[in-house]
């Protein structure tokens, strides 16, 4: 499904090329609608189309989310923005992925 969605973006990138565009699937804004994860009151961030986020990993969303904030700050915020849309408890998901590394 992935490859289908990546030619698509490719084809929406030669139609639209100074629009910028999901950061998994490449599909233009013009072309596809984003999905904000507002990690403040007034500050959003859009790295993924709605598809995209809606069909990958917390840990994928997190990746891609964090990719371009490079504070400590702004990245947890929008960590916990991701959880918090996703419905996963916070202290929860820390636990857990404090285990996966236990046990790698
Ligand atoms: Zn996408």
């Amino acid at each position: 499904m992935i490859i289908f969605r990546i030619i698509l973006g490719l084809i929406s990138k030669m139609i639209a090329p100074r629009f910028s565009g999901c950061g998994r699937c490449g599909m233009r804004w013009c072309h596809t609608k984003e999905k904000t994860i507002y990690y403040s009151t007034f500050s959003g961030h859009f790295a993924l189309c709605e598809h995209c986020y809606n069909n990958i990993t917390i840990e994928e969303k997190i990746k891609y989310y964090t990719e371009s904030k490079h504070d400590f700050g702004t990245k947890k915020n929008m960590i916990s923005a991701i959880l918090k849309d996703c419905d996963i408890e916070e202290t929860q998901y820390y636990r857990e992925q404090k285990l996966k590394r236990i046990l790698k």
